[in-house]
């Protein structure tokens, strides 16, 4: 018989929060976009959205930007750590939910809920390991194994990864941390600030665009020899850019120089996510499932 409960999931992220309500299985029936602002004004918009859809919820599930802890056997699980967001740093988000809906939840990061929307109904479905790397005001990863997020000591963070600058590249990295990672080469605010305008104003086989896929297809090619994995997915922004997707898929080929399995020259080995921007709250939705798991 079919799982007819209803969830709720939530998407936080760092411009834009979705609510929605659908089944287990990814389905959504109702949702509800509203702008990432104070946490406070965030929690009464859940708890508004929630109350008012007349539904009976069995379970929240939440994809949250970060940097937030995600363990749930730690001490601060829940809670955000420093990040610039104006009144989230230190914000107890698994607290407030419980005042705000009261309901069992599972906690995911945002690009972690996008993995596991693709590994349920996208382009992850048929493969075991897979990542989901979003490239837009930051760039973040997760790791997809099984159909669920490799558990990490915090959070894999592979926009850090450091790169090799193209000679004569010496532009100033966005990241405050490191000079060469990838955010800071690569991100959407490098790319601004690089050139002055988003990727997408730019041709495919312009120096800048072949720049930033040359960038972004080193990091593919460090993924391709820690994890191995079957398939990477680019989500975010930029990596909307039309042809950035093959662009990156040629350049990773090209750094693997010839050492890697034959499957990463495959067409779609690097693949848009299939659910497009509805990724994350189909995995948020997903993931809700896991909370009534967690607590029976
Ligand atoms: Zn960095």
């Amino acid at each position: 018989m079919a799982d007819e409960r209803l969830f709720g999931g939530i998407e936080l992220g760092g411009t834009k929060t979705v609510f929605a309500i659908g089944t287990g299985d990814g389905t959504i029936m109702a949702r509800h976009t509203v702008a990432t602002r104070a946490p406070e004004a965030v929690m009464a918009d859940a708890a508004a959205f929630f109350a008012g859809s007349g539904h009976s919820l069995s379970a929240l599930g939440v994809g949250a930007f970060g940097p937030i802890v995600i363990d749930r056997k730690a001490a601060d699980y829940g809670r955000l750590c420093d990040t610039n967001k104006p009144g989230w740093s230190g914000f107890d988000l698994i607290g407030a939910l419980a005042q705000a809906i009261a309901l069992p939840v599972h906690l995911v990061t945002d690009v972690g809920a996008a993995g596991i929307g693709e590994a349920r109904l996208g382009a992850l479905r048929w493969h075991d390991i897979g990542v989901y790397l979003t490239i837009g005001t930051g760039i973040g990863g997760a790791i997809i194994v099984g159909g669920k997020v490799l558990p990490a000591l915090l959070h894999p963070e592979m926009g850090h990864i450091a790169l090799q600058r193209l000679p004569g590249d010496d532009a100033p990295s966005t990241c405050s941390f490191h000079d060469n990672c990838a955010e800071g080469l690569a991100a959407g605010p490098a790319i601004s600030a690089r050139f002055g305008k988003s990727l997408d104003h730019f041709a495919p086989t312009d120096p800048e665009f072949l720049m930033i896929a040359d960038y972004l297809g080193q990091l593919c090619c460090q993924l391709v020899l820690t994890l191995s994995p079957q398939r990477i997915v680019l989500g975010g922004g930029v990596a909307g850019a039309p042809g950035l997707v093959p662009a990156v898929q040629r350049a990773m080929v090209r750094h693997l120089g010839g050492y890697a399995p034959g499957a990463v020259a495959d067409q779609d080995y690097l693949t848009p996510p299939a659910l497009g921007q509805d990724a994350g709250i189909t995995g948020a939705l997903v993931c809700a499932g896991e909370a009534i798991r967690a607590t029976a």
